[in-house]
């Protein structure tokens, strides 16, 4: 690529400049935030090359322009930087649900221009430039979600793209990719923020146990419940079907556990409790995650 601009430079946006600087994948990188504040501790980084003060001065002469703020604000940015699209550019994004974003991006999209949204499954609880890192992509899959008639060549640069900040990169209907994110990402965000607020809520066991002892397992829930609250606001608002459906499920199957604690049913335990392990197994030797005990970290 001559020029990528990044829209939204927080922990996604910056590290896939970090990223594209390491690989070389572009002479120039432009960014652009709309937060002033933002925008000055990023120039401070220095991960771009330009940080402009308006998003269609970023995209201008861009030939892959890639949206990495909240996925809510993308509409009203789509609408801004449209008439500054350069004919043939990619425009891409990295929102966490894929099938609103095609609604709401879609319609703006000018002919020429070629709009393939994609999903990193890569992130941590960390917002904001100075979160980002260059290797925050490295083995992880990238996940592109082109509409029905994309153009193969504009789709096999945005994979090349994706390969060269260190993914791995799947194709997948934006559909189908909502129902994946729902059980593996947006879901246990949901259990997660909800086991801490019960945590919290909880009137015989105290706020500073809950702390204290939190190594018994409550604390990995802790890292996922710290995640950006405008991000996973969006996502569900953004993702209400899919999300709903696995709930079904889920709650199905929490019934099921529930009864079998209050009957005592041990064998059922045992067996559902040997399967889900055998998941956490199949994770690691897929190289997603640490073999490591307690995720690698030092103390209990
Ligand atoms: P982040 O660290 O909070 O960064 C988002 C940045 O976008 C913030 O600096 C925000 O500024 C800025 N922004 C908000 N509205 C904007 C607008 N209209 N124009 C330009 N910039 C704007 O969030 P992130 O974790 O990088 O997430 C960004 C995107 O990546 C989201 O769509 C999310 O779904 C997706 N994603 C996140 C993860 C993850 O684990 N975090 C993983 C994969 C994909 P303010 O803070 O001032 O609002």
């Amino acid at each position: 690529m001559d020029k990528i601009a990044i829209i939204g430079l927080g922990l996604i946006g910056s590290s896939i400049a970090h990223a594209a600087r390491r690989g070389r994948l572009a002479r120039q990188i432009a960014g652009y935030d709309a937060s002033d504040d933002v925008r000055l501790r990023a120039g401070k980084i220095g991960f771009c090359d330009t940080i402009p003060d308006s998003a269609a001065e970023a995209v201008t002469d861009a030939d892959l322009v890639i949206l990495c703020a909240p996925v809510g604000a993308y509409k009203a940015i789509a609408a801004e930087i449209a008439p500054h699209l350069k004919p043939g550019a990619i425009l891409s994004d990295v929102g966490s649900v894929k099938g609103a974003v095609l609604r709401d991006v879609a319609p703006f999209v000018p002919a020429g221009v070629h709009f393939i949204p994609a999903h990193p499954i890569a992130g941590t609880e960390f917002s904001g430039p100075e979160s980002g890192f260059a290797s925050l992509f490295d083995g992880r899959w990238a996940i592109l979600t082109p509409p029905a008639g994309s153009d193969a060549q504009a789709v096999a640069r945005l994979k090349a793209f994706w390969q060269g900040l260190g993914s791995q990169v799947d194709v997948m209907a934006a559909g189908h990719h909502d129902l994946v994110l729902a059980i593996t990402s947006h879901l246990p965000h949901l259990i997660a923020y909800n086991i801490v607020g019960t945590a919290e809520d909880l009137e015989k066991v105290t706020e500073g146990e809950v702390i204290k002892y939190s190594a018994g397992g409550f604390r990995d829930f802790t890292r996922i419940a710290a995640s950006d609250p405008t991000m996973w606001r969006d996502v569900f608002l953004n993702n209400r079907d899919a999300v709903l459906e696995v709930l079904g499920c889920f709650n199905e199957d929490l019934s099921q556990l529930q009864r079998a604690v209050y009957n005592g049913d041990g064998d059922m335990l045992f067996e559902f409790f040997t399967r889900t392990r055998a998941i956490r197994r199949a994770i690691i030797d897929t190289g997603q995650d640490s073999a490591a005990p307690n995720f690698g970290r030092n103390k209990t």
